[in-house]
């Protein structure tokens, strides 16, 4: 029997199917991808080949542009939008903003790797520490108001670059359904004095059996509405900040619990194409509600959402947005629980 689930976290309905799984579609098991790219712009030594560096991690005695990083950020060369453009608004009609904006690429890791469920717990504490500093940097730019951070991982994801990176797109408007999402927080936060996420995730870690797995203050858990099959979200019930201002000891415990959990999925789905999205708080004030900058970490947690791209969507999904999804969480966090990498 399915069943259409509120998702109370993004104002959604998602059905979840599971008679549907076994349509021939579905492919659990892909094989290993091969690692060879001599000609990769992201590989150590190739710095040359993209424009120059914004920010980077670097080994100490080692210079800008050169090799001797950790991670590395650049501007994006098949920018969306750019940072050079003028912030300029038209009226009318037909109403546009210049393509103003900020697009860079994160540079992950020196090594050309595939897949962030290859990395070391360094890595990911590298990679959380550089979306810190990136977006603590932005949020500098009164133009900007709002910045998404994603990681497309493999081509059902909509990657087009197999050595690992990450991408930033800072904007001068509130994309709706993001808007919308702060705005709801925060009448959420006016009402009950907590955010909606801490609430949801104290009742998951009361009831159980959709949590995968706990390190720190943080909890993994597959959320109730899932949009997708094994989806995760990686959050905690206590205001730890957001994603530019995270403690190094936050991050420590985030890093190890991000990747026994990348490293669980794998176990389950082998080699899997995935969406990252890492949340980022309104940076603006004016471009939101009025008090709701001052009570920013009260009102949202911080948090880290995986949905691996087991299934394609088609027509009904992109009408409607609602999302079949045919693997109940219950089940997946079940699996999931399974296996332990500590
Ligand atoms: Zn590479």
């Amino acid at each position: 029997m399915s069943e259409i689930r509120y998702d109370r976290l993004h104002d959604t309905h998602v059905i979840i199917a599971p008679e549907r799984l076994h349509r021939p579609d579905c492919n659990f098991a892909e094989p290993e991808k091969k690692v060879v790219d001599e000609q990769c712009p992201f590989y150590e030594g190739h710095e040359s080949m993209t424009p120059p560096e914004i920010f980077a991690i670097r080994k100490p005695s080692s210079f800008k542009n050169e090799a001797g990083w950790q991670t590395r950020v650049v501007p994006n060369l098949y920018k969306a939008v750019q940072i050079e453009a003028p912030l300029q608004h038209h009226y009318g009609l037909f109403e546009h903003l210049e393509g103003f904006g900020a697009h860079e690429v994160i540079i992950d890791t020196p090594e050309h790797h595939t897949s962030m469920t290859q990395w070391s717990e360094e890595n990911v504490i590298h990679w959380l520490k550089t979306l810190r500093a990136r977006v603590a940097d932005l949020r500098g730019d009164h133009r900007i108001a709002y910045i998404s951070l994603f990681k497309n991982e493999g081509t059902e994801a909509g990657s087009t670059q197999q050595h690992s990176h990450t991408q930033l797109i800072g904007l001068p408007i509130i994309p709706k359904v993001e808007r919308e999402a702060y705005q709801r927080s925060y009448n959420h936060y006016k009402h009950h004095a907590n955010a909606i996420l801490e609430t949801v995730l104290a009742h998951e870690e009361e009831d159980g059996q959709r949590i995968v797995a706990k390190q720190g203050d943080f909890t993994a858990f597959c959320p109730y509405a899932s949009a997708y099959p094994f989806e995760v979200i990686i959050s905690s019930t206590k205001a730890l900040g957001q994603v530019d201002t995270l403690s190094d000891e936050s991050i420590e415990s985030l890093a190890p619990l991000l990747l026994i959990t990348l490293k669980k999925l794998k176990k389950q789905l082998g080699c899997f194409d995935f969406n990252l999205s890492v949340s980022t708080p309104p940076l603006q004030e004016g471009t939101v509600e009025h008090g709701l900058l001052a009570c920013v970490d009260e009102a949202f947690r911080f948090e880290i959402r995986i949905m691996p791209r087991i299934y394609k969507h088609g027509g009904f999904e992109q009408t409607t947005g609602v999302i079949i999804n045919p693997v109940t969480p219950e089940l997946a966090a079940a699996l999931l629980r399974e296996h332990d990498y500590v």
